[in-house]
């Protein structure tokens, strides 16, 4: 038996679901527990038994706070885990926000996947971790967390054990990204095994300043004509960087000053965590809070928080801009919106994020000239924008010089939380840099370290 091994039991292959199984002196570790997502079994996949018992596990890391990373954890409470779970402060907040907000959706699809009694329990083991800080875990292992860049708390974790030192990297953001800092580079220990996530592992996106040069116009062009400007976000990241966006713009007097709507209880649950985490900005966050201007806060901006509020937006005159959930439009408050302003030529509908096969906002994307919201037929007069340089993740050459700049020579690099093509695209590119052992893995497969 090896002094340290890896088990993909999720996002081998695939982007959700993520759920790894370290073992190494006799412990065993569970790095991350999410929610499969954008399967047509995902409902009853996401019911099924672990394939290890929680109950023996010795201790559980949450990388960061996105459902597909922590979406089932508190079903580990629930059989039996009574570790504890090491997380960042902000991603544990962010957590419980992401877990209460699952058991309502999950009880659409027949019993609630946990209840709010798990919740609490799965709350009180959390162990809250900073960036730099490291726990020690019985058997001499011991677990550090570093910056990851890609949204609040989300963080890279070292698990050091028998000798072996395995980074885990979580979800990697794309440098210069708003509010937060960028993934760090800054290692001091030599690593024997990298995992690597691979979700844009074949592709690179449109440069930021591009996409925020088009969603300024796309914005000034909508306020010009007096129209609404819908924007479907998820509440975890992208409604944030829009705020920080919409800030920077308005004070700057790139936009006009008009009325900007966060129509989501739970992305306005998110934005107070994100408000809250200063210690997490980066400098120019910094730069701006010293000048007085708080990130996510500006003249113009309101919350609404009561559904009656929601409702007011239908009778008011445009120009102004609403972003509300979901991010796909297969559900929340996104959808009474479009319904009332779809058939309006003056209403713009910008996409910032990546449409599901099958969602509303995905039909929206290719063009249809009616859609049913509510048992309702809309037309769609409204001009649809999509926006594709708004990711949290990094693409194929940023995660290329991330891996480069990992110190040591790694004697495996392991590509997961990626699709088929984009595992196997990042491993190319990989070992076109000269990088060893790199490889996709593969779903259920153990791995030496
Ligand atoms: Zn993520």
């Amino acid at each position: 038996m090896s002094d340290m091994t890896i088990t993909f039991y999720g996002a081998a292959l695939r982007v959700t679901g993520s759920c790894s199984l370290i073992k190494c002196a006799g412990k065993q570790i569970l790095v991350d527990c999410g929610l499969i997502q954008g399967d047509k079994n995902s409902a009853e996949l996401n019911r099924e038994p672990f394939p290890f018992n929680p109950a023996e596990l010795d201790a559980v890391v949450l990388t960061h706070g996105h459902l597909d990373h922590v979406g089932r954890a508190p079903r580990l409470i629930a059989d039996g885990f009574k570790g504890p779970i090491f997380t960042h402060s902000a991603s544990a907040e962010l957590a419980d926000i992401v877990w209460r907000d699952s058991a309502r959706l999950s009880a659409h699809d027949g019993e609630p996947l946990y209840n709010g009694a798990n919740i609490d329990q799965t709350i009180n083991l959390i162990q809250p971790m900073r960036y730099g800080e490291t726990a020690e875990l019985d058997g001499g292992i011991s677990l550090r967390f570093f910056d990851a860049g890609h949204i609040l708390g989300s963080a890279h974790v070292e698990i050091f054990g028998q000798g072996k030192r395995l980074l885990m990297s979580g979800d990697i953001g794309q440098p210069n990204s708003p509010i937060i800092r960028d993934p760090t580079n800054e290692w001091e220990d030599s690593y024997d095994a990298v995992v690597i996530e691979s979700t844009y592992g074949n592709r690179l996106h449109k440069s930021r300043s591009d996409t925020l040069e088009e969603f300024k116009q796309i914005v000034k062009r909508a306020v010009k004509h007096k129209g609404m400007v819908l924007i479907p976000a998820f509440a975890i990241g992208r409604t944030q960087e829009l705020l920080f966006h919409f800030n920077h713009m308005i004070d700057s007097g790139e936009l006009p000053r008009i009325p900007v709507l966060l129509d989501s209880p739970m992305a306005q649950r998110v934005t107070s965590v994100y408000r809250s985490h200063r210690e997490c900005y980066d400098e120019k966050t910094w730069a701006a809070i010293d000048k007085d201007d708080p990130p996510m806060r500006f003249p113009g901006l309101r919350e609404l928080v009561s559904s009656t509020e929601s409702k007011t937006v239908k009778s008011m005159s445009p120009p102004a801009v609403v972003i509300a959930g979901s991010g796909m439009c297969s559900g929340g408050r996104i959808l009474h919106h479009l319904k009332d302003f779809l058939d309006k030529e003056s209403t713009t509908v910008i996409f910032v994020g990546w449409q599901g096969y099958g969602t509303l906002g995905r039909r929206l994307v290719d063009g249809v000239d009616k859609v049913k919201i509510h048992r309702q037929q809309v037309k769609v007069k409204a001009r649809i924008e999509t926006l594709g340089g708004f990711s949290a993740h990094a693409d194929r050459d940023v995660l290329v010089t991330w891996a480069r700049q990992i110190s040591g020579k790694p004697r495996f690099f392991l590509a997961n939380h990626g699709e088929e093509d984009a595992a196997k695209g990042l491993v190319k590119a990989l070992k076109d840099e000269g990088l060893k052992g790199c490889r996709a893995v593969e779903p259920d497969q153990t791995y030496e370290i």
